[in-house]
């Protein structure tokens, strides 16, 4: 059996073909940096990496983009509030991202594209659909027809009379259609903004990512991956953009990530209801936070408690001893040796386990990434294993040995098997070079008598919680917590 994906677009379970044999391209929304991340944030850029993980593991080329929304009305009211430029919150906030998310494990991305940074591609996109007739410019600011586009709410199966209502509610007038958005939008006085044929102006959201994914996979992504609160309306405008602009599909398979919950209720900010990554990563380490987050299957609710985090902190134990002590136990193996032959009773019995666990494994992650009964396979054939070695009845280390790969190779891919300094080793080789950049800015500020810069770069590496030691040989840094 093959992967098979469910389709938000066709409601379906599909068969995964990527366009190109052996490559899949991915898209993923990324986090408006406005703030840092919560747990529920973290469980779609979670998804993300796992479903790039998988793929790779099943033999496929990935290239996975993910944007960073750094400009939008949050960002500017929150700097706004706090005193500093919307540019300095989105990139402090970046910076923020990168070490949670690599915290928890997640590889970074092939590309995290900003919005900032693809202004000239947005505006060429918005002319062609302005070109097409599918746009229309007032005041300075241009907005969608969306009356242009036949297939409009093919994704959210929305009907034009319920878009009509819902879009009644807040009433511009500059509009055709109440259910028209806006891709440019003329500056107000205080904002940021970038110069444009229709004046200044910054960026919609939705063009945002119709331009990004674009640009960096091409007119027709393989996947395009999201919160489910994002398929209406953002997904929705991001394909009639696209697709009126090329008039090729924009996504073969759209996955939605269903909310983390909290008591019920969705986890958000507006809300005010939620536990940031890098509290819960100060409290319990990135593979119980994973194992929590893949306990159940991304299409599903997942709640969040204390006390699920607990039940995932002493399962990780039990996997954690296990593998402890198969690394034990292990010896260098041939793999091509064929010993059939000479393998006991209880050998046999241990590799008819291990090849279960793996072939459930793989049938559970084929079903449209089945992680939480991926996670039961594992834990299944732990229990095998543990059994195993208290009766110590004769395995041999040999078959111990492939247990222990097999147990690696598979928690690899969900990323619930690894110790804190692989992370922290990760963490520090992704924000070295970044850091080592910036005490370089610093130690010219400082030859030049500029304290304030100095002394500015210095706070604000603490607010990220990373200190600044200056010895007699130079300056070093190192995590705080
Ligand atoms: P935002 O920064 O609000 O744009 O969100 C970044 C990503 O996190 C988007 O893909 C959202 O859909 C997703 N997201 C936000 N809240 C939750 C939640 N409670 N559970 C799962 N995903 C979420
Ligand atoms: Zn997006």
């Amino acid at each position: 059996m093959g992967l098979k994906v469910y389709n938000s677009l066709s409601r379906q379970l599909e068969e995964f073909t990527p366009q190109n044999h052996g490559n899949v391209s991915i898209y993923s929304c990324g986090p408006t940096v406005y703030d840092y991340i919560h747990i529920g944030n973290a469980r779609t850029a979670l998804v993300t990496d796992i479903i790039r993980r998988y793929l790779v593991y099943k033999g496929y080329t990935v290239k996975l983009v993910q944007n960073l929304t750094d400009i939008d009305d949050k960002i500017i009211n929150r700097a706004h509030t706090l005193g500093i430029s919307a540019s300095e919150l989105a990139h402090a906030n970046g910076l923020a991202y990168f070490e949670d998310t690599q915290r928890l494990g997640i590889q970074p991305a092939d590309v995290h594209p900003k919005a900032t940074e693809h202004i000239t591609e947005m505006i060429d996109l918005i002319q062609i659909l302005i070109d097409k007739g599918a746009a229309y410019v007032v005041d300075g600011s241009v907005y969608y027809r969306v009356n242009s586009f036949s297939d409009y709410g093919k994704l959210s199966r929305r009907k034009p009379e319920d878009l009509l209502a819902g879009a009644r509610v807040e009433v511009d007038e500059r509009k055709e259609d109440p259910r028209d958005f806006d891709m440019w939008k003329a500056a107000k006085p205080g904002e940021p903004f970038w110069e444009s044929p229709w004046g200044q102006g910054r960026p919609g959201w939705h063009i945002e990512c119709s331009s990004m994914a674009m640009k960096h996979l091409g007119e027709t992504i393989d996947i395009h991956l999201g919160g489910e609160d994002l398929l209406f309306p953002h997904h929705e405008n991001e394909i009639a953009q696209s697709e009126l602009a090329t008039g090729v599909p924009f996504a073969r398979y759209w996955v939605h990530v269903a909310f983390l919950k909290i008591g019920g209720k969705r986890m958000g900010k507006s809300e005010k209801n939620f536990i940031l990554l890098r509290e819960a990563l100060d409290k319990y380490p990135p593979a119980v936070i994973r194992h929590f987050l893949v306990s159940a299957h991304y299409r599903h609710p997942l709640d969040y408690s204390l006390e699920s985090l607990q039940t995932s902190e002493s399962a990780l134990k039990r996997l954690n001893n296990c593998i402890d002590t198969l690394e034990k136990y292990s010896v260098d193996i041939d793999e091509s040796k064929d010993i059939k032959n000479e393998l006991t009773t209880e050998d046999a019995s241990l590799v008819s386990a291990i090849e279960k666990m793996q072939t459930d494994f793989t049938q559970a992650m084929d079903t449209d990434f089945n992680t939480a009964q991926a996670v039961g396979s594992i834990f299944t054939l732990v229990s095998t294993i543990n059994k195993s070695i208290v009766a110590t009845n004769g395995v041999s280390n040999h078959i111990y040995t492939r247990a222990y790969k097999a147990l690696i190779e598979t928690c690899e891919v969900l990323g619930i098997y690894s110790n804190n300094e692989d992370v922290h080793a990760q963490t520090n080789e992704y924000l070295e070079p970044v850091l080592d950049l910036l005490l370089d800015i610093r130690q010219d500020a400082r030859n030049r008598k500029d304290w304030d810069t100095s002394d500015m770069i210095r706070d604000r590496l603490i607010e990220l919680n990373i200190e600044i030691q200056d010895t007699k040989d130079g300056s070093t840094w190192k995590f705080i917590s």
